[in-house]
């Protein structure tokens, strides 16, 4: 059967191929492409609430959220009028403002294992500078990683990692020196035993572990009971860090993040994402005996000409401030939940092997019939199916990331209405697989 497609991508693929004359393969960061599902990148024009429109007119209920930070929905207006009226002030002045103490606060507030927290402006600067911490805390060289999990583009987490290098299918990056990767020790995601053998082995080299405590960047894994847990003992048992990268559950799964909602108290945390509200923030935090280590604390140098911006401190608060109201996170647990049994009952209708895996409002669908736990079973997903329903839901309205190894994630701005619609669009997009 013919598909009736309506959607042009005229305008879009004329803007790509001018923007590839400018800038490496036309994006500024790899998985915008859409490279790997084979199609045209939509080029943006506005985003307003739950929808995003393109360049040639096509309007779309959207899940990427520009990959997490909007949990509000785009240009929530309270968060665009602090943004507009701090702006007005001045955008940077690289001096200590009262707007960056008043966000530490609440972060250490809502975030209790952070008793001190540094301003930086990505989540890769935030985990770089954690490890570089950990490592001139501990006096250790090597840190342990988990396959599939993605921590930003620094070169020691630049192995096995999960997002665009999972999707572009580049298992380590070419300029990551030898040196650099002998010291990153990489063991499957939520497998106990193998953790147990790298510490037999390593364990008193071992500067932290860094974890995904709901790993976002395999496609969505929740962590098994009591693989948490088991990170926190054995690294306390050999005077490792456990560095929690929050980056994209910090603010997501819960007002106190992914720590809060398992119960676990990591040493060091790193953040971003929603914390800067759409605007580029990230941040890292801990125990104050390892946080005044920093400079000018301590000897360990981190700095940034931007960092703690007024615009983006404005932005974070006022985002931070607002999901603290009575309810938000429950909203979107029960929205998410909606999406989950809607796209399982449409699977099970077609007959089509799924797996849905969801944490709160993160959501991830896989085409496969074994349990994803972690990087080796969602590899198992029809990675051909995928792509034939990323395009079904495009057409369909509904934007999600161009990848399988992403999650989707449900904002405040999506309504009913929307969420009804998207599993209706779903249904649709399952006739293409
Ligand atoms: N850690 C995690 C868990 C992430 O999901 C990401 C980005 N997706 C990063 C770190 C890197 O953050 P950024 O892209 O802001 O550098």
């Amino acid at each position: 059967m013919e598909d009736q497609r309506k959607r042009s991508d005229a305008r879009s693929a004329q803007a790509f191929a001018e923007a590839k004359q400018y800038i490496p393969g036309g994006v500024n960061s790899p998985v915008r492409a859409f490279k790997s599902v084979g199609l045209t990148p939509l080029f943006i024009q506005r985003g307003a609430g739950s929808r995003v429109y393109d360049i040639d007119g096509n309007e779309f209920i959207d899940y990427i959220g520009s990959w997490g930070p909007l949990i509000l929905g785009h240009a929530h207006p309270e968060v665009i009028e602090a943004v507009k009226q701090t702006a007005e002030l001045g955008t940077s002045f690289g001096a200590p403002t009262e707007l960056e103490t008043r966000m530490a606060k609440l972060v250490t507030e809502r975030m209790p294992s952070m008793e001190l927290v540094r301003m930086v402006n990505s989540g890769t600067e935030a985990t770089m500078s954690a490890l570089r911490l950990a490592r001139g805390y501990t006096g250790r060289s090597k840190i342990l990683k988990f396959e599939g999990c993605y921590h930003g583009h620094a070169d020691s987490l630049l192995i096995k990692a999960g997002s665009g290098v999972a999707t572009l299918g580049l298992p380590d990056s070419p300029g990551v020196p030898e040196g650099v990767a002998v010291n990153t020790i990489t063991v499957p995601y939520n497998d106990p035993d193998s953790i147990k053998l790298a510490f037999e082995k390593f364990g008193e080299e071992i500067a932290a572990v860094i974890v995904e405590p709901v790993a976002g960047n395999m496609g969505v894994v929740p962590p098994l009971p009591g693989f948490l847990e088991g990170l926190r003992e054995i690294t306390t048992q050999y005077g490792s860090l456990l560095i929690f990268d929050e980056v994209m559950t910090g603010f997501r799964v819960g007002l106190n993040s992914a720590q809060g909602r398992f119960g676990i108290t990591p040493d060091l945390t790193c953040m971003g994402k929603i914390i800067g509200g759409g605007l580029p923030v990230g941040a890292y935090g801990g125990k104050r005996e390892i946080m005044e280590m920093i400079a000018p604390a301590g000897p360990i140098y981190q700095a940034g000409t931007l960092s703690g911006n007024p615009l983006a401190m404005a932005a974070g608060y006022t985002t931070l401030k607002l999901l603290g109201e009575p309810g938000v996170y429950e909203e979107l647990e029960r929205k998410a939940a909606r999406i989950e049994e809607g796209f399982m009952a449409n699977a099970k209708e077609r007959g089509i092997a799924s797996v849905i895996n969801r944490v709160g409002s993160m959501v991830c669908p896989f085409f496969t019939e074994e349990q994803v736990i972690n990087y080796e079973t969602a590899k198992t997903s029809d990675l051909g199916a995928f792509n034939r329903y990323f395009e079904g839901l495009l057409d369909a309205g509904v934007s999600i990331a161009p990848s399988q190894f992403e999650g989707m994630f449900v904002s405040v701005a999506h309504t009913d209405e929307d969420i009804e619609a998207t599993i209706e669009a779903n249904r649709e997009a399952l006739k293409r697989v």
